[in-house]
């Protein structure tokens, strides 16, 4: 595996690629990097000659800086499982090779109400440095397909927006979430919670599941009555502080009212001992 540094090497390396007919496939990550990551990689591998991944902690879309603190890093770790995976090229920026003026966010879209529900609500500015990083990093790589995780639903709905907008013709897949054995959506926060706290967590999930159970059933109508019934559920994990339980249509992120003919998901986020996790489920 190639590991490279600085843009312009990767960029001329990638031309040499292109010329040389080779598809390109990107994951881009924040490292601390999983199962989940690497079922990313895999997926690349299978469609597209060249697999990039990118590892870059972004600063941009940190909204709690004691977050951005304690993200994990692993990157001898990370290294080595990109290798096992055979990934072709791992970009590997600094800070200033990103950001040479500071943290100035000079790439900004409108997503309108896409950015502003949700995580957008709880994280503000946390999109706005998402977009920026991952517009500025497709504009360097220039991959045919682009690979990222159904685990940040919203993420994935506002890149597929911010692709339309930019023109671009890379095509996104969101691939599947993977799961613990006890179901708990894998994630490199994950590696902050201690025994209890992965026992407690692992009912985000199940409460997901449930809720999904009752809507199938016709038990279940709308955002509110599956708020509530969510909200009741988790209430026995008094550790549990949960931000939002939401079950929105996917094509506009608005609150499913008494129609299920159009696509929708349910979206959870929530603090489980000191850490902030987030899950989904399609309907
Ligand atoms: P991150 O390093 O958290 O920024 O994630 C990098 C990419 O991996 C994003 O597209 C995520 O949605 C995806 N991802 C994170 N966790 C999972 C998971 N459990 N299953 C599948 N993809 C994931």
């Amino acid at each position: 595996m190639l590991i490279i540094k600085e843009i312009k090497k990767i960029e001329n390396q990638l031309v040499k690629l292109k010329k040389e007919g080779n598809s390109i496939g990107f994951v881009p990550t924040m490292g601390a990097l999983h199962d989940g990551h690497l079922s990313l990689i895999n997926q690349s591998k299978k469609q597209c000659k060249i697999t990039v991944c990118s590892i870059f902690i972004n600063p941009t879309q940190f909204n709690d800086p004691s977050d951005f603190q304690k993200y994990p890093v692993t990157i001898d770790q990370d290294i080595h499982v990109l290798t096992q995976h055979k990934c072709d090229i791992l970009f590997l920026p600094e800070v200033q090779e990103m950001y040479p003026n500071g943290n100035v966010i000079s790439k900004k879209f409108d997503f309108g109400a896409l950015a502003q529900t949700l995580e957008g609500e709880f994280r503000p500015g946390h999109f706005d440095g998402m977009a920026h990083i991952v517009s500025h990093l497709l504009d360097i790589v220039k991959p045919d397909h682009l690979f990222m995780g159904q685990k940040d639903l919203q993420q994935a709905i506002i890149v597929q927006k911010m692709i339309a907008l930019s023109n671009s013709k890379v095509l996104l897949h969101i691939c599947a979430t993977e799961r613990e054995e006890s179901g708990l959506a894998m994630s490199s926060r994950n590696s902050r919670l201690n025994k209890e706290d992965l026992e407690v967590a692992k009912d985000l999930y199940a409460c997901l599941l449930m809720l999904k159970k009752q809507i199938k059933k016709g038990a279940l109508k709308n955002e509110e009555e599956a708020v509530l019934t969510g909200k009741n559920f988790l209430e026995k994990n008094t550790s549990v502080k949960i931000e939002y339980i939401a079950w929105r249509y996917t094509n506009d992120l608005s609150p499913v009212r008494n129609d299920m003919h159009e696509k929708s998901a349910l979206l959870i986020a929530a603090w489980v001992g000191g850490v902030r996790l987030i899950d989904n489920l399609m309907i």
